[in-house]
């Protein structure tokens, strides 16, 4: 096995393209066709687990936030990434980050929270912008179902519950090939107009390189006219937060201590209490200040998320219950999400789950 043999797989759940701009997920240090025997898998990547990987003989890292963030000019071992991204170097230790791809799945961070708090009926809490092309070819009626047939198989014309969509128009499509030119129709030489068929499918961003690969390869022309679109239309299941009901309302102190005993929280910070009943609810692992306006214009009751500053419990405004339930608490679960998707994909590897505790913040 090499690195890419699970980085690939992982792709496929999580796409890199769906991480945010700010980010910086993937193969962070190493190669992808080093090989390796076993994976350690970590909420963190700190010297410690490097310490604990070359232990256990793991060739791969992978955790959730990327050691390696903002940049890295220098490498030296005065700083804790400087040190950890050497001794894993030294070591032929791959390190691979999951980040925000994995929060902009709706089976991701977050659901494992929802699953926890059993919310029901579960929706993105802000679906991410720009996930969707949109592809136009014309193609000679001849041709049309194999080209078809050949971008569904490689994941296009997905929406929804819907597959195989597409919106087909017939009509004449011109051309005039030169002399080195081998036309599949037409005379060279010659204007031509032949009977071809415009047809439109969407496909999510990811699978642009997949998608262009089977047009090229089942479309007769020597050069296929097609066309890529960027469009603003939103797939509800790509996005930051995860926003669900409780099965009955409750009371806040009642939904405060639900959180607590869930997350296994010492302390939630939160705002004041003012009598209100907690029914929808909406989770964001990690620093979630930035979504407090969408918790507002979306009427929810309760919103879980970390990293709050003393403002921003003002910005609730006292329209709902905001709850700082902190950083690694919120996100706790995702080490065993990566754990089980990577067990059901490859079950007779070896992924072992880090026993270091990364959280840095204590609590007196
Ligand atoms: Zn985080």
């Amino acid at each position: 096995m090499v690195v890419s043999d699970i980085t690939n797989v992982i792709e496929q759940w999580c796409p890199l393209e769906f991480a945010e701009d700010f980010d910086n997920v993937g193969l962070l240090v190493g190669n992808k066709k080093n090989n390796i025997s076993k994976v350690l898998i970590s909420h963190d990547c700190i010297e410690s687990v490097v310490d604990e990987a070359i232990k256990l003989k793991c060739e791969l890292i992978i955790c959730f936030h990327p050691i390696i963030y903002s940049g890295l000019k220098k490498i030296n071992t005065n700083t804790y990434v400087g040190r950890t991204v050497t001794k894993a170097l030294k070591n032929d230790i791959n390190i691979y980050a999951i980040h925000t791809s994995l929060d902009n799945n709706i089976n991701g961070v977050n659901k494992s929270l929802a699953d926890e708090l059993g919310l029901k009926n579960r929706k993105v809490l802000i679906p991410k912008k720009n996930t969707i092309l949109k592809l136009n070819t014309y193609v000679p009626n001849s041709h049309l179902s194999i080209v078809e047939k050949s971008l569904y198989e490689a994941g296009a014309g997905n929406i929804g519950n819907y597959s195989e969509c597409s919106f087909i128009s017939t009509g004449k499509g011109g051309f005039k090939p030169n002399k080195k030119s081998n036309p599949f129709k037409g005379t060279v030489g010659k204007r031509n107009l032949e009977d071809e068929s415009k047809l439109q499918v969407v496909f999510a961003k990811n699978l642009k390189k997949k998608v262009l690969s089977s047009l090229h390869k089942t479309h007769p022309f020597e050069t296929p006219a097609y066309e890529i679109f960027n469009i603003e239309n939103i797939d509800s299941s790509v996005g930051l937060g995860c926003v669900g009901y409780l099965e009955n309302p409750i009371g806040e102190i009642e939904f405060l201590k639900l959180t607590k005993r869930t997350l296994n929280s010492k302390v939630i910070r939160h705002n004041k209490i003012t009598g209100r009943k907690i029914k929808k609810v909406a989770v964001l692992g990690g620093s979630g200040s930035f979504a407090i306006g969408e918790v507002i214009n979306k009427k929810i009751d309760a919103y879980i998320t970390a990293d709050l500053k003393y403002h921003d419990f003002f910005k609730a405004d006292n329209k709902f219950l905001i709850l700082d339930v902190g950083h690694y608490e919120s996100e706790q679960f995702t080490k065993k999400i990566i754990e089980n998707f990577l067990k059901e994909k490859f079950p007779n590897f070896a992924f072992i789950s880090s026993k270091i505790d990364t959280n840095p913040v204590e609590y007196f």
